[in-house]
């Protein structure tokens, strides 16, 4: 019998990533195999990000071609079952059905759990399913049950959601409407997560949230943790060597976590912070909460506690009454903080529904500008370290095999920095795979490092 596929497309952020990789699983569960060609694909899931520019329209226009796909494949008697996921699905609903009739299901990221027995409902003739509750606690309770525990691939480096959602509503984004109010995954839970990947190998998590650092999960005493109280817990375990966390607010930088930074050797010594704006009117008006001056402030105990420590951040320009002067309070405020990793810069595009959507545009040609700019000098930033890598030796976490090149093994430091060794044998790569060795840098590239093994 012919085996059945699926494809998958993702679109937007890490947590999308992970989501998809939860429903790879699970329609692997229902014995169908991956494919990358859409043509041979009997399920095609789109999981959707509504966080860039014409997102809907550039949705709608893809699922223009999966029809003449779908229709292609009708002539020669094979059924295509596809699925509209993720934010985009979840803001749109049923308006997915009347643009696109020949999409069979549309399901939210709170309830994607649900898409086994929506699949199968579709394929016994029941159309046009949809499920956009919000019901975190269901999905991270199937996903335990049903998903992580058979679970057998190796990663080096794994992603654990702890927590979904926002309850912060800046007045750009989408997210709380989408992904609905915050919510945190209990302890135990997490940990039984981390206990079956240390079981294959993993040696380095990254807590995963919307607002990471907003974590609050409980225990099964009814006690509530913090982020460093999990991150605590989770350096306890031996064959943990490193732990991240992404993405956090300024606002959740509570004292506890601050100091962890300086305690925890685990903990790896680059936090992405998004600060959006270095000018206090631009933060209220994006409802922010918190001020330039707060940000700075955390930046510098962070500093201090760590010298080690290097930043990541997220930039919004152009932002609806973003003046000249607002602009310069950002680059003054990247001046002052140095932004030595990969830091994520977009011109502002209204979002419908949010609040800054209604208000007065700032010229396109003016907000390029901007950008611009301010990549340029988070280029010069970033530059600028990588350079000062040269002959310095790091440890580095192999996790990538397949790379460009044959003889190659990837990996990253602990600045999240990728490094590449050359010149390595099928066996030598089998055996680093996994693995924290030192590495000497002889040279640096425009996204990545080479160096030498050291030690192993
Ligand atoms: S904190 Fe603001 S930007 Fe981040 S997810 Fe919440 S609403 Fe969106």
């Amino acid at each position: 019998m012919q085996t059945k596929k699926f494809f998958i497309k993702t679109h937007g952020c890490q947590m999308n990533e992970y989501d998809s990789e939860q429903m790879q699983k699970m329609i692997g569960a229902m014995e169908y195999n991956k494919t990358e060609n859409i043509q041979e694909a009997d399920i095609v899931i789109m999981n959707t990000c509504h966080i860039r520019d014409k997102a809907t329209e550039r949705m709608y226009s893809e699922l223009g071609r999966m029809r003449e796909i779908k229709e292609e494949r009708e002539q020669r008697g094979d059924k295509t079952v596809i699925i509209v996921a993720g934010c985009v699905a979840q803001a749109e609903g049923e308006e997915v059905f009347r643009r696109a009739k020949f999409v069979d299901i549309v399901v939210g990221p709170e309830s994607y759990h649900n898409l086994p027995a929506m699949i199968n409902n579709t394929l016994q003739g029941k159309q046009k399913m949809i499920n956009l509750k919000f019901s975190p606690e269901e999905k991270f309770d199937y996903l335990e049950q049903e998903l992580v525990k058979n679970d057998n691939i190796i990663k080096p480096s794994a992603f654990v959601t702890i927590q979904e959602g926002c309850n912060k509503f800046c007045n750009f984004c989408v997210v709380p409407y989408t992904r609905g109010a915050e919510y945190s995954r209990k302890v135990e839970q997490i940990l039984e997560d981390i206990y079956r990947l240390v079981e294959n190998g993993t040696k380095e998590i990254i807590f995963l949230g919307q607002n990471v650092n907003a974590y609050h999960g409980i225990d099964s005493k009814g006690r509530q943790w913090s982020l460093a109280q999990l991150i605590s817990k989770v350096s306890e375990i031996k064959a943990i060597e490193r732990i991240r966390y992404t993405t956090s607010h300024p606002r959740d930088m509570t004292p506890d976590l601050i100091a962890i930074h300086g305690s925890e050797p685990k903990l790896m010594p680059l936090l992405n912070l998004p600060v959006q704006s270095g000018s206090n009117a631009i933060l209220k008006a994006m409802n922010r909460k918190h001020s330039r001056e707060e940000y700075i402030e955390i930046i510098h105990q962070l500093k201090t506690i760590n010298p080690k420590i290097i930043f990541s951040s997220d930039f919004i320009v152009g932002y609806p009454g973003e003046s000249d002067e607002d602009f310069e309070q950002t680059l003054d405020l990247i001046k002052q903080v140095k932004f030595s990793s990969q830091c994520f810069s977009f011109k502002y595009s209204p979002r419908p529904g949010t609040p800054a959507a209604d208000k007065d545009q700032i010229p396109d040609k003016i907000a390029s500008e901007r950008l611009f700019i301010l990549q340029n000098l988070l280029d010069n930033q970033r530059t600028e370290f990588n350079q000062s890598m040269i002959n310095k030796k790091f440890k580095v976490l192999f996790d990538k095999i397949e790379m460009r090149y044959y003889d190659q093994l990837g990996g990253r430091n602990e600045f999240l920095q990728i490094v590449v060794v050359d010149n390595l044998s099928e066996l030598q790569k089998n055996r680093l795979y996994g693995q924290i060795c030192e590495v000497e840098i002889t040279k640096v590239n425009n996204n990545s490092l080479t160096g030498e093994i050291y030690f192993i």
